[in-house]
């Protein structure tokens, strides 16, 4: 079979010793190069231009039905408990946690859960909304694990490196949120985050209010691309007397959209996260679909509120 191999950017380091392997076996085996954000980003393209029969999709569990023969390799990592001893202590005022963790160290949730009950916790594992398949599972894009389950506990753990995953449960969450980092043997709370991309949400559309033109991103990744959201946004900014285009990449590229100078502030239908990972990293307002919809909606306030002014 001839395959094209695809993995993330901490299993690239792996790549050859899985080509080895495969061809071995007896397949004829290609390895994307190409930056990969996660189960919705498959190197569709680069597959069929080279006349490959499969993709092996390393490191993530299914996303998103693609029109492309996909396998899926999940990768467990089993990452040391010893910091455990060390959240404990910090959770003594609460009762009932809420466990979540990403698909590397899903397997080891059962262990967790045991760890702590046998201290006297009560832990509830939330259920994701769809694009993530395994309870306590939480991916940037799908929190539902964690958000599900706010109500109902008094504080959250999660297991795992890394602040992408956390930052996405913490921003749809509202108890105190204690990262255990396994790897780089880190325990901290981090629900000062919460007021910091609050104000930065707030910033981005303050300033998106003076704005007459607007770059929509639609990305042709498959399991991110959504064409309907972005003509929908253009249509709505065009109604409310703006200018918008839909610009189209498979990776935005930052220094390509600081040339397009014409645009004043850029709006996201691509991965959620853009536009709360990424917004500084252009030094104009890169909004998600609800952040432009306040804008509209204020500027719309805003009119209304002249018009009665200059009404005699
Ligand atoms: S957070 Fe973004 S990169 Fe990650 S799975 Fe979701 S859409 Fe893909």
């Amino acid at each position: 079979m001839r395959l094209l191999l695809q993995f993330p950017e901490g299993l690239k380091q792996y790549a050859m010793m899985h080509a080895k392997k495969l061809e071995q076996e007896g397949n004829e085996v290609f390895i994307s190069a190409s930056p990969t954000f996660g189960a919705c980003d498959l190197s569709i393209d680069e597959a069929k231009n080279i006349h490959a029969d499969k993709i092996v999709h390393f490191g993530h569990a299914e996303f998103h039905k693609a029109d492309f023969n996909v396998e899926y390799i999940e990768y467990n990592i089993d990452a040391p408990l010893n910091m455990l001893d060390r959240a404990l202590p910090l959770l003594n005022e609460y009762e009932t946690l809420g466990l979540i963790t990403t698909i590397q160290h899903v397997h080891q949730l059962p262990v967790i859960k045991e760890f702590f009950e046998k201290h006297g916790k009560k832990i509830l594992i939330g259920k994701p909304y769809g694009f993530a398949k395994k309870p306590g599972q939480i991916l940037g894009c799908d929190v539902g694990s964690a958000a599900s389950i706010d109500r109902g506990v008094d504080a959250f753990i999660y297991f795992g490196g890394g602040m992408f995953h956390p930052l996405g449960a913490l921003l749809n969450t509202t108890k105190p949120f204690l990262i255990v980092e396994p790897f780089a043997e880190k325990v901290e709370f981090i629900d000062s985050y919460r007021k910091t991309y609050k104000g930065r949400s707030k910033g981005k559309i303050l300033k998106a209010l003076d704005a007459k033109r607007f770059g929509i991103l639609l990305t042709t990744k498959n399991g991110q691309h959504n064409e309907a959201l972005a003509k929908l946004l253009k249509e709505k900014i065009e109604k409310a007397g703006l200018d918008a285009e839909i610009l189209v990449s498979n990776t935005f590229d930052f220094i390509s959209l600081g040339n397009m100078l014409e645009f004043e502030a850029f709006v996201n239908t691509a991965c959620p996260r853009i536009a709360i990972d990424d917004s500084d990293r252009i030094g104009k307002p890169l909004l998600s679909a609800n952040e432009v919809m306040e804008v509209l909606k204020i500027k719309a306030e805003q009119k209304a509120i002249r018009n009665q002014v200059m009404t005699p």
